[in-house]
């Protein structure tokens, strides 16, 4: 038999998610972050029904040249930026934009005879990954404009740590403010748009929305607020994650179930299997009681998740039937409480899903 299971990506929530983030930043222009192939839903598919947004943003410039290959036409981004001169040329063929962050970049744009790009110059404010530390900032700035491979305005860019957290008298809660201020001092009386926030600063702290927003995994519906589903922002998710039931056996009080007996059933009861393991992304490290959702009705995980199956204690659900739906996540189980029984964000989860597992667009 095939594997019943499904990724179904629903492009209406995706337009419903752009058009509310930019009703939480109005005036704001929104680069829709499409990397790691649309966080798990498809780049092609996601950036289609993105394709409302203002600019796009993707870790490498293959992925630039794939929009481009479905006929957009708005900027595009590329965060990992160019580090040789065939770089460069690809970058001007796709009319793409690079970060630079690194000096040896700067370099490259002063020694080009091509014709100039645009340019995103980004700043470690704190956060302590890419980026020119703030007392650099001035000189790579006066070079990016001074250089001839860079056309037009500079945008000015850095990236947060910690916005996740809102309550800014935590201890990380500080840290935002704190980039904030790091940010506008290093950038202060230089020319060019301003692009802080990604998708929780948007959520949680507007006054660090600046010219260009750069939301990820709000517009797929995703949260990564502790204890906030995407939901609880008037978010929708965009992606159902599902699968059936394979077989529903009885076992009885005391038997030990799947992989390294590590769950014993507390009384005679029903079990489902259902056609989902870590081979298709479904985490193996979602403990027994982690939530699925059997004919929509709530169910949990039991025994070890193996690799194309996993067990399900269908106590209170008498009428389970093998082949009856089994989702994973989706709307009315969000992403974020299973990446959370899981020990892990909704973002690795719909990243992680695996090449068998069939994608439908709805
Ligand atoms: C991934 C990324 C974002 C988006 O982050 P989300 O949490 O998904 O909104 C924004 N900016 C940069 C530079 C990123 O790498």
């Amino acid at each position: 038999m095939a594997r019943p299971i499904t990724a179904t990506i629903h492009a209406d929530a995706l337009r419903h998610n752009l058009a509310a983030l930019r009703d939480r930043a109005p005036g704001r222009r929104l680069m829709a972050m499409v990397k790691a192939d649309g966080y798990g839903h498809g780049l092609e598919t996601a950036a289609r029904a993105l394709g409302a947004a203002d600019a796009f943003g993707v870790a490498a410039i293959e992925d630039a040249a794939r929009i481009r290959a479905v006929g957009l036409e708005q900027p595009i981004l590329v965060l990992s930026g160019f580090d040789n001169p065939d770089d460069l040329e690809q970058l001007r063929a796709l009319r793409a934009e690079a970060i630079v962050h690194h000096a040896a970049q700067l370099d490259l744009l002063e020694q080009t005879d091509g014709a100039p790009i645009r340019v995103w110059l980004k700043i470690d404010s704190g956060m302590h990954r890419l980026g020119f530390a703030p007392e650099q900032v001035r000189d790579a700035y006066a070079r990016l404009r001074a250089a001839r491979g860079v056309d037009g305005e500079i945008v000015l860019m850095t990236h947060f740590a910690s916005s996740d957290e809102f309550d800014a008298h935590s201890p990380n809660g500080r840290q935002t403010p704190a980039q904030l201020r790091a940010f506008a001092a290093a950038t202060e009386g230089l020319d060019g748009p301003r692009s802080l926030a990604n998708s929780a600063a948007v959520l949680g702290w507007p006054q660090a929305c600046g010219d260009w927003i750069r939301p990820g995994g709000a517009l797929y519906g995703m949260s990564v607020v502790s204890g906030r589903s995407g939901a609880t922002f008037g978010l929708r998710p965009a992606m159902t994650f599902e699968t059936r039931l394979l077989a529903v056996n009885r076992v009885a009080k005391g038997e030990r179930i799947g992989y390294s007996a590590a769950w014993e059933a507390p009384e005679d009861m029903a079990i489902g299997v259902a056609a989902v393991g870590y081979g298709d992304g479904y985490p193996r490290l979602a403990p027994a009681g982690t939530p699925v959702l059997v004919n929509g009705r709530t169910a949990s995980v039991i025994g070890r998740v193996s690799m194309d199956l996993m067990t399900i204690d269908l106590r209170g659900q008498a009428d389970a039937r093998a082949g009856d739906p089994v989702v994973l996540w989706g709307d009315a189980l969000p992403v974020e409480t299973v990446a959370e029984a899981a020990g892990t964000i909704s973002y690795a989860l719909t990243c992680g899903i695996t090449r068998r597992v069939r994608f439908v667009n709805a």
